[in-house]
């Protein structure tokens, strides 16, 4: 599906698909759970999901004649750590538009993590105090009008570059990509669990497995707590990339499966049981997962083993989209470890 679309490499290549031995066992072994490590999938700045959508966005930054990359998250976000890190290695200047997404306890928070690597990179860091929304914001318009004033060309990349032309592509090629790992593993997954926040990551999944009929195999975990406006932006990237990608099937409202149990309290906080979630799978397989993200999709995973939703015998594909770095600002979460 993805041949006609230019693509400039940021990753290693496939990501390694690894069985959860210990985990499944501990969830009483009914439910095969595997993991693939999008967590590991480059060398530039500790990798992660935003580098897949990257790679097809790239070639259009360049073509446009910009020079440098504009985009926004929040403090701690892992996409602009991303953009820092691709700006660097195409040659571009970095602009970063980094809002209050976040209520924190860390005094650190705004100097660790991802943001210290954005800085390391040489991004020019802007601090807003806005809060969290995944829609196209302000401050970002004003650093993009910013950069022009200063005699610079800038190239938009919105936040988690989802609601970007290309933004869903990068997933596209990830379905396409297990379903040749599913050929030398001799079967298929029945399920794909991943993290839904500005949409892209889990609409270009729909788009890519909708190919053989398991779009709403793909279970979205909210970690926006805004699931509404996440829910219908993860359609509309849907429906725009499977009509770029010429998917000859309508992508309708009942494909987005989101599931809106594990994002409390907010966006950003890890309840107590995100945090144990995030300890039981450091602890049972040595995979890090994040406060922010994948510890909710694990803890979401992991609460759906025990409810019994995955009949038994399925293989569920658990998609580890990285952002480690964020759990150097959650120092105060795990102080008793
Ligand atoms: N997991 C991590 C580590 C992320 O950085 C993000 C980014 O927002 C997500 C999951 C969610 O992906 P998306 O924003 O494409 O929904």
């Amino acid at each position: 599906m993805l041949e006609k679309f230019e693509r400039y490499p940021l990753t290693f290549g496939p990501t390694h698909i690894e069985k959860l031995e210990r985990l499944t066992a501990h969830l009483g072994g009914e439910v095969e759970l595997y993991a693939k490590r999008e967590d590991c999938n480059s060398g530039l700045a500790f990798g992660g999901n935003k580098l897949r959508k990257l790679e097809y966005i790239v070639p259009d930054a360049i073509a446009s004649g910009a020079d440098t990359l504009v985009s926004i998250g929040g403090v701690q976000s892992n996409h602009t750590r991303m953009v820092a890190a691709t700006a660097a290695r195409i040659g571009f200047k970095c602009r970063l538009v980094q809002e209050s997404w976040v209520p924190h306890e860390d005094a650190v928070y705004d100097r660790v993590g991802n943001i210290l690597l954005s800085r390391v990179m040489g991004a020019d860091v802007e601090l807003v105090d806005e809060g969290f929304d995944i829609g196209i914001r302000e401050s970002w318009e004003n650093a993009l009008k910013d950069v022009e004033a200063k005699g610079g060309k800038p190239y938009p990349i919105p936040a988690g570059a989802s609601v970007h032309k290309y933004g869903g592509l990068g997933y596209v090629g990830f379905a396409e990509e297990v379903r040749a790992q599913e050929k030398e593993l001799g079967f298929k997954f029945d399920y794909i669990v991943v993290c839904t926040v500005t949409g892209s990551t889990h609409a270009g999944m729909l788009v890519g497995f909708a190919a053989d009929g398991r779009a709403r195999n793909v279970i979205g975990i909210d970690a926006s707590a805004t699931p509404a406006q996440t829910k219908a932006q993860v359609l509309d990237i849907a429906q725009k990339t499977a009509a770029l990608v010429e998917l000859g099937r309508a992508i309708e409202e009942d494909d987005v499966v989101l599931n809106e149990d594990y994002a409390y309290p907010v966006y950003g906080v890890p309840s107590q049981e995100t945090k144990e979630a995030i300890r039981l799978c450091a602890r049972l397989e040595g995979m890090i997962t994040d406060p922010v993200y994948e510890g909710k999709s694990m803890q979401g995973m992991i609460d759906l083993v025990k409810k019994g939703f995955f009949p038994e015998g399925s293989n569920v594909l658990y998609a580890h989209l990285g952002g480690v770095p964020a759990i150097n600002g959650y120092s105060y979460a795990f102080r008793n470890g």
